[in-house]
């Protein structure tokens, strides 16, 4: 842990031994921290980072917090006590209280909100800290042998002897101890209780077992690869970055295949071989374990923070990662705190991907706090895409020079693949016509089919993504028009099929003939009506969902081995893991699922990619959704063809003209985001401005529509005061309605981040504004539904 507890300063020098004050942040969303007295008997023990507990409010009840700062003064004569100290250690090294700051301003939350999500709950509970109990003898050393010879007893003279094999001031472990000595702990407390030994009780920090040995051995290192020109110049960008202890920000925009991570393992083992430590933050772990094994066939210590982790693991990674015994570390969003005590690179894979923005407070975004961080620590930051995020890409480009004449921000282009294979070919089907002379509803075209027996005939595999689950995505009453809708949210509900009765009940049974019906956002389940509820005529499903493809796979492809991957069939890591495991023997011909199979699987039997519905995404109400679907069909074609032999993509749409899904088609990144800017550009869109959105909910309609005209009018008046910012709403969000609640939508649009930040600073002056858990802050969203 020293690793921790060096960079942080000592105590200020107390002037006025009666009044040492800490500024203490509590684990709520209290928008300022709160200053309390020191007890004088805590004035030496206390610390920046500490997690403290303090009495809060007018009832005085007991709340936790962490010390922010310590000073001789406050602005409140009367404060306060502090109730203890909670945990000695460190929790919050000061970079990371910088880091914390920085969030709190920027997404306008409070510093106590912010610190919930940035120190594990595992670490504030403690969870399997175990106690030790250490022996000393209560003579010094150099009279042991004199005090063996005196003892009388046989028991004493043993348990005296286990000391010379000891340092001066080390105690033995009492356990260990009664094996030494062929004795019991009952008797070790009695010997103590008689003044021959003496006891001492603390938390036992050290590292479990796992750590002093390699998590997993570098069984079988892979033979070193040369680098192509390519990966070369990028590493001549970066390891002198590394070397300098730099702040840069690198776009490392590189083809599926075309071999960033070898890029990202050089970097690090840079940073490793320097005594530093790296953080890896990739989109989902669970979703890409041969990104990882990668790592740990490279590296002997290795964190990987997955969601499975029990809370003892959490915490033990979190002690391993704080001691800097964990070279790397890999994990999702929350991965970018990882305590490390010398950090020297931070990599973030798939740096365009949603999933890297929080969505319930602190909203923050792990890509722009990794780029933080990285300034606050005076370190590189390598971002890797296929198809960078435009904001990224836009910024990239668009950045001044620096005046020193070091450009601080660098683009890297991996244009080819690394394996000098080629990039798949890319086939359209348009669906309006494909299925004109056929019967029934077909959801593979004659050419996707052909294709796919093509491809098992060769002995080869397949991946086909269709980005819905359920079988169908809604069911529809004919004469009254309308689809069945959830109760509780603006959107209709999907119906999904079950596979084979759960028991034999009969209510089962007829469960899984009916299926169900099921609300995506809030997860509300339903029974199939058997009949229209409004009306009583007979119902019909309609659209498609991965259900729906299973069932015409198995009728057309009837000796296929195939696995459906998607959240219903996924419920664990271990699940998908077995799935990939078949899939790279080859017992699994076909994988067919949602987004799941889109990122970074790595098999070079794959030849074939089918895309059930290629403008599924284009249709969502977002100002995203082309680029949505152009990473999304750009990243599930570059799982085609990354062996030996060529792949093939065959994407299937019902709009073949839109220019989103042409530039898909030829794979050209430029070309769609030069395109789509121009857009943004027009529009005022992101990344031109930056937005905040603000997002209103209530249950009763009408008292929504009174407070999203009284915020509306707060917003519109504090507007005023600031240039170059635009109000738009309040409005209906796209989903007007989840779990029951209405929701409305305020956009503040600026070409300035600063002006945002200067209205978000004056509206949390009028103290309300925060509070309550009606209104979120949204700033840089990436969902506008
Ligand atoms: P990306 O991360 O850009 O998708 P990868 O790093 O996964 O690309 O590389 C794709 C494949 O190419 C991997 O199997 C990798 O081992 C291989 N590869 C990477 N660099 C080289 C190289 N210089 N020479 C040969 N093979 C390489
Ligand atoms: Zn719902």
């Amino acid at each position: 842990m020293q690793g921790l507890f060096a960079e942080l300063p000592e105590p200020p020098f107390v002037i006025d031994p009666h009044r040492l004050v800490a500024t203490v942040a509590v684990e709520q969303a209290i928008d300022r921290d709160l200053d309390y007295a020191v007890p004088t008997q805590l004035h030496t023990l206390i610390r920046i980072g500490q997690r403290v507990r303090v009495p809060l409010g007018r009832s005085n009840r007991s709340a936790f917090g962490y010390v922010v700062d310590l000073k001789n003064h406050s602005d409140f004569a009367k404060l306060k006590p502090l109730t203890e100290i909670a945990d000695a250690r460190t929790l919050l090294s000061a970079k990371l209280l910088e880091l914390a700051r920085w969030m709190c301003r920027y997404y306008c939350t409070p510093l106590g909100t912010v610190l919930e999500s940035l120190i594990p709950s595992a670490v504030k509970k403690r969870v399997g800290i175990a106690q030790v109990t250490l022996v000393y003898p209560t003579c010094p050393k150099d009279q042991l042998a004199h005090d063996i010879a005196a003892a009388k007893r046989g028991k004493s003279a043993a348990v005296l002897k286990a000391f010379l094999t000891v340092g001066e001031t080390e105690g033995i472990e009492i356990h260990h101890l009664a094996t030494l000595a062929q004795t019991t702990t009952a008797t070790l407390r009695k010997l103590a209780a008689g003044g021959l030994l003496r006891l001492a009780t603390h938390d036992d920090f050290s590292l479990p077992q796992v750590f002093s040995a390699p998590l997993a051995s570098p069984s079988s290192p892979p033979a070193p690869l040369i680098l192509n020109a390519d990966q070369q110049s990028a590493l001549d960008i970066l390891l002198p970055q590394l070397a300098a202890d730099q702040f840069a920000v690198n776009l490392l925009h590189g083809i599926t295949g075309s071999g960033k991570t070898e890029v990202y393992l050089r970097c690090i083992e840079q940073v490793v071989r320097s005594g530093k430590q790296a953080i890896v933050l990739v989109p989902e772990i669970a979703l890409t374990p041969q990104t990882a094994q990668r790592f740990t066939q490279r590296f002997a210590n290795v964190a990987i923070l997955h969601s499975g982790l029990s809370a003892t693991d959490r915490h033990a990674y979190w002690r391993a990662i704080a001691s800097g015994h964990s070279q790397v570390v890999i994990g999702a969003r929350s991965a970018v705190f990882a305590p490390v005590p010398a950090l020297g690179l931070l990599v973030i894979d798939e740096e365009h991907e949603s999933s890297y923005k929080q969505e319930t407070a602190p909203r923050y975004h792990a890509r722009d706090v990794a780029i933080k961080r990285a300034q606050i620590e005076n370190i590189p930051v390598l971002l890797g895409s296929a198809t960078p995020s435009l904001e990224m890409f836009h910024r990239i480009h668009d950045a001044p020079p620096q005046t020193d004449g070091r450009p601080q921000y660098h683009y890297i282009h991996l244009p080819t693949r690394a394996t000098a294979w080629q990039l798949p070919k890319v086939e359209l089907v348009d669906m309006k016509n494909a299925n004109r002379d056929r019967h029934g509803i077909h959801l593979l075209s004659p050419r996707l089919e052909d294709a796919l027996r093509r491809t098992f005939a060769a002995g080869n595999q397949a991946i086909l993504l269709l980005n819905r689950r359920g079988y169908s995505s809604y069911v529809h009453c004919p004469s009254c028009d309308q689809p069945i809708r959830c109760k509780y949210c603006d959107v209709s509900m999907v119906y999904h099929r079950h596979a084979a009765p759960v028991n034999h009940s009969p209510l089962a049974r007829y469960a899984a003939v009916s299926g169900q019906l099921q609300c995506h956002y809030c997860l509300a389940v339903n029974t199939l009506p058997t009949a229209c509820p409004d009306c009583g005529k007979k119902l019909s499903l309609f659209g498609l969902g991965t259900q729906r493809v299973e069932e015409e796979l198995q009728e057309k492809f009837p000796d296929l081995t195939f696995a459906r991957v998607d959240s219903d069939t996924m419920k664990h890591a271990r699940d998908y893991e077995r799935v990939l495991g078949d899939f790279g023997s080859g017992k699994i011909q076909m994988l067919m699922g949602t987004q799941m199979i889109a990122k970074g699987l790595d098999f070079p039997n794959v030849t074939l990619v089918g895309i059930i519905s290629g403008d599924t995404a284009l249709m969502l109400p977002d100002f995203r959704a082309a680029e949505r679907t152009f990473q999304l069909i750009t990243q599930v074609a570059g799982r085609a063809g990354r062996g030996h032999k060529p792949g093939n993509v065959v994407l299937q749409t019902f709009m073949p003209d839109d220019p989103t899904i042409r530039a898909a088609i030829t794979q050209d990144y430029t070309g769609f985001a030069t395109g789509e800017l121009i857009h943004r550009q027009q529009a005022h869109m992101p990344p031109f401005s930056r937005m905040v959105r603000i997002i209103l909910r209530d249950n009763d309609e009408k008292r929504l529509e009174q407070y999203a005209e009284q915020i509306g009018q707060k917003l519109r008046d504090a507007v005023a005061a600031v240039p170059d910012i635009t109000l738009q709403g309040p409005m209906p969000c796209a989903i007007s309605r989840i779990a029951g609640y209405h929701r409305q939508q305020i956009l503040l649009v600026s070409p300035f981040a600063t002006h945002l930040q200067k209205l978000l600073a004056i509206l949390r002056k009028h103290g309300d504004f925060l509070r309550g858990d009606r209104l979120a802050i949204d700033v840089d969203p990436v969902s506008l539904l």
